[in-house]
């Protein structure tokens, strides 16, 4: 169990990070350390993206009954919570680079702590791993690695070998202290959710929505899924729930095209039929900027992705395009369906998307539509402003 030390420690409180470790030194306090990366580069921004990454951490860890504590340090987020889920929770939300279960000490108390965890491993050939993330601490990355080194070849009777080690001792000094672990569950990186503002992704059921309303999140956006119903709503609600993982409070819409199945018979009447899913992206990305118009979005998301289906050419995005005045985000342009697929795999939506089963697609679709054809369509149809 990750803090049974911890829990004979602070019966008054369940915040470890409220405990002190005692004066034997072996009931240190556990804490999870938090590692971001590009948020520190962003100058005047950083205490709001930290702020943000820490509201989103409590957040995600509250909604499922776990309490917690945070502490900001230049450079690292320090988590103390009393769950053992928390470091699952943690390493999902986007803006953590990594995750590390760690035990808390002084310097001095390290070399005692090290000697009793790990005698009894048997003849070892080790090297020892600091990172000073406190740069005003006395003693260099290089120092530290060198005394504990010697330190544990002494009294454990273990060989250094930099090269090929069987055990790496990591060590980060952070804020004047130092914290041993053994792992670092990855993160998915970039930036906290809330932190770039709002899009509308237009989510289907499908694999590539999903991943690029993902994608979105990383970068940053708080989306506004908006999803066309088609007899999807429960599978889309699965797809909602799945994304929730990656951050707190997913706002969404399901909405059903009413207009639609008039418009599909007027194509039929003037025998138009091919245009239909045309016309259908056309008319979800007119109602997605209605929505983001309302919301105070900034942008529209798509899952497109150039050349994977007969409709997703350049000429008919270019056509569907026309539909918004609104910047119309599709981070999934350029990939291969197989990078898609591997994504959708790590971020657990694949196993769980259903083929689109659109009543209205016609046999044959336009691939290469041309702009006189749909305007002429569209004026057939009085959609034309
Ligand atoms: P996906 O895997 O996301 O369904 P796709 O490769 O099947 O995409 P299309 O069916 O042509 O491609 O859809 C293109 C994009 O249009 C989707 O990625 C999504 O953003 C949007 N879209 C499609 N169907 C719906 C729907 N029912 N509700 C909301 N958006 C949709
Ligand atoms: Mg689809």
């Amino acid at each position: 169990m990750y803090f049974e030390n911890i829990a004979t420690l602070t019966l008054s409180s369940p915040f470890l990070y409220q405990s002190e470790p005692n004066s034997t030194g072996n009931a240190l306090r556990k804490c999870l350390i938090v590692r971001y990366g590009e948020i520190a580069l962003k100058g005047k921004n950083r205490e709001r993206f930290e702020k943000t990454l820490e509201r989103n951490m409590r957040k995600s860890l509250e909604i499922r009954g776990i309490e917690s504590k945070f502490k900001r340090i230049r450079g690292r987020i320090l988590a103390y919570t009393s769950s053992e889920e928390a470091e699952k929770v943690i390493s999902k939300i986007p803006g953590v680079v990594s995750v590390s279960l760690a035990e808390e000490m002084s310097y001095d108390e390290l070399f005692q702590f090290l000697a009793n965890k790990l005698s009894g491993m048997g003849k070892k050939r080790f090297k020892v791993d600091t990172k000073r993330v406190d740069k005003s601490f006395p003693k260099t990355s290089i120092e530290i690695n060198r005394e504990v080194g010697s330190y544990l070849k002494e009294k454990l009777n273990w060989e250094v070998d930099l090269e090929n080690p069987q055990v790496t001792v990591n060590l980060e000094v952070i804020n004047g202290r130092v914290y041993y672990f053994t792992e670092k569950v990855r993160g998915p990186g970039g930036l906290p959710v809330g932190t770039q503002g709002r899009v509308v992704s237009l989510v289907s059921t499908g694999i590539d929505s999903p991943v690029a309303t993902y994608l979105m999140m990383k970068r940053g956006c708080e989306p506004i899924l908006l999803h066309f119903d088609r007899g999807t709503e429960r599978e889309f609600r699965r797809i909602v729930d799945l994304l929730s993982e990656y951050h707190y409070d997913i706002e969404y819409l399901v909405e059903e095209q009413k207009e639609f199945p008039k418009y599909v018979k007027k194509l039929d009447e003037i025998g138009k039929r091919e245009w239909t899913c045309v016309l259908c992206k056309y008319m979800m990305l007119k109602r997605a900027e209605e929505i983001a118009k309302k919301k105070k979005a900034l942008g529209i998301v798509t899952g497109d992705n150039l050349g994977q289906v007969a409709s997703q050419t350049l000429e008919n995005i270019y056509l569907v395009s026309k539909a918004t005045s609104h910047p119309v985000y599709r981070p999934l342009i350029g990939m291969d369906k197989v990078e898609i697929e591997n994504l959708a795999k790590r971020i657990g939506t694949y196993e769980h998307f259903t083929k689109d089963k659109c009543e209205f697609r016609p046999r044959r679709v336009v691939t290469r539509g041309r702009e006189e054809d749909f305007s002429s369509i569209l004026a057939e149809l009085g959609m034309l402003e």
